[in-house]
């Protein structure tokens, strides 16, 4: 049996390699960039005007004009005009190129228009030589790197990306996952339970969570059968990268998970950890190209399992930086005689400091996940404290947004 750290520590040097793959740009938030994006051209591409209203030449305002001639209109989306020449003026529209011999733009709101006479007279005095206008190439140049390879594409790196003409991009492949369930007792769930049955949960779970990540899972359910184990967990090592497996790895007559998993060939890498819920996790590894997790099958335990080390596993293979490990502070004393680490389910709120907050939630032990619905987190308690106090801080794990 090992500790906590141990047990993360030997899945976090088990990172697969993930090969790269080009989707399209519209599939690509929340995946890794596996290439810079570089700009095609000059951010603005041309002089930009950023206001309805007239562009000048500020040189006409200063030698004393205030009334224009307006000569035509320059929309977004038309080629550049002219400046006709001293004492004219265009009129321009947001995102349209400012007219050759212009150099600034006055809104419509600091101009009277007379659509009669074709004039604009400018009601302010004092101008700005440059106003109103994004200069070309002002935010970012041709051939400058906008996104470094690595970086998890959010709605900015799409718009980006879209801005520089990716319509597909180069980014992590999502591995094969497979998710499967173990247990004579366990039926489907458009099936009706005989009284000795239940619903199976654990793998609509996992499988809801690889959605989240954009990862389509395969789903398979076994039953506790030696021999049929092993043929199947064969075909399925052969055909994924990932496999998650729920329940038969305790200790009971039928828990045949670990023996078959050794047969096949996956390396035991820990089986046990000092923890509650959760104990009886294994990890293993195939030929350096596989993995498997083989979670113990009471609901709660699966499900912390698979946020403790999962989680965080699949996100280094991906190559997504896991954000500062979060905090929490208990709301209330509580206290639990183990010398195991305690995953203690909690309800988390921001208070008005902005600290996050955790109230013990506590179920009925690992079997009640009809306890996650109120709960928030996992608030990890070290083993052997006893007596945890109102307001000391502990690593959270959450499965909700706080
Ligand atoms: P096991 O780890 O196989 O001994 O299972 C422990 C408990 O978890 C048993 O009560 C199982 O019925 C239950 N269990 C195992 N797998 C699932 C599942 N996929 N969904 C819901 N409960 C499960
Ligand atoms: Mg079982």
């Amino acid at each position: 049996m090992i500790e906590v750290n141990e047990a993360v520590k030997i899945i976090q040097n088990s990172v697969l390699n993930f090969p790269k793959t080009k989707v399209p740009l519209d599939q690509a938030l929340g995946k890794v960039l596996r290439q810079p994006i570089i700009a095609d051209a000059d951010f603005p591409p041309f002089n930009r005007v950023m206001m309805d209203g007239i562009a000048i030449k500020s040189k006409d305002f200063e030698k004393g004009i205030k009334c224009f001639k307006i000569h035509g209109i320059q929309a977004a989306g038309s080629p550049q005009m002219n400046l006709a020449g001293h004492g004219y003026c265009l009129e321009v529209m947001t995102g349209a190129v400012a007219p050759s011999g212009t150099d600034m733009v006055i809104r419509y709101e600091d101009v009277k228009m007379d659509y009669k006479k074709q004039e604009a007279t400018i009601l302010i005095n004092k101008i700005e030589h440059g106003k109103n206008i994004h200069p070309k190439g002002a935010d970012k140049r041709k051939g400058d790197v906008l996104v470094k390879e690595g970086v998890l594409i959010g709605t900015p790196e799409i718009a980006v990306g879209a801005s520089v003409g990716l319509s597909e991009i180069w980014v992590t492949k999502n591995p094969s996952v497979a998710i499967v369930s173990t247990g004579n007792e366990l039926v489907d769930i458009g099936a009706t339970p005989l009284p000795h049955q239940i619903r199976r949960s654990n793998v609509h779970s996992l499988a809801a969570e690889m959605q989240k990540m954009g990862i389509q899972a395969n789903l398979f359910h076994l039953y506790d059968q030696k021999e049929l184990l092993q043929k199947e967990l064969k075909k399925i090592l052969d055909s994924h990268d990932v496999i998650m497996l729920s329940g038969g790895v305790s200790k009971g007559k039928f828990d045949f998970v670990p023996k078959v998993l050794d047969v096949l060939g996956v390396e035991k890498l820990f089986h046990t950890i000092k923890q509650k819920p959760g104990k009886p996790f294994w990890f293993g590894r195939k030929e350096g190209r596989k993995v498997v997790f083989a979670f113990p099958g009471n609901p709660v335990s699966t499900f912390l399992c698979f946020h403790k080390y999962m989680i965080p596993w699949l996100n280094k293979c991906l190559g997504i930086q896991d954000a500062s490990p979060l905090r929490a502070v208990l709301a209330t004393d509580f206290s639990i005689k183990t010398d195991f680490t305690y995953f203690l389910q909690v309800e988390v709120k921001v208070d008005a400091y902005g600290r996050i907050v955790a109230t013990p939630k506590i179920g009925r032990g690992s079997g009640d996940h009809a306890n996650l619905l109120s709960s928030d987190a996992f608030l990890e308690l070290p083993g052997g404290q006893g007596v945890f106090k109102k307001g000391e801080a502990f690593p959270l794990i959450p499965f909700r947004q706080i």
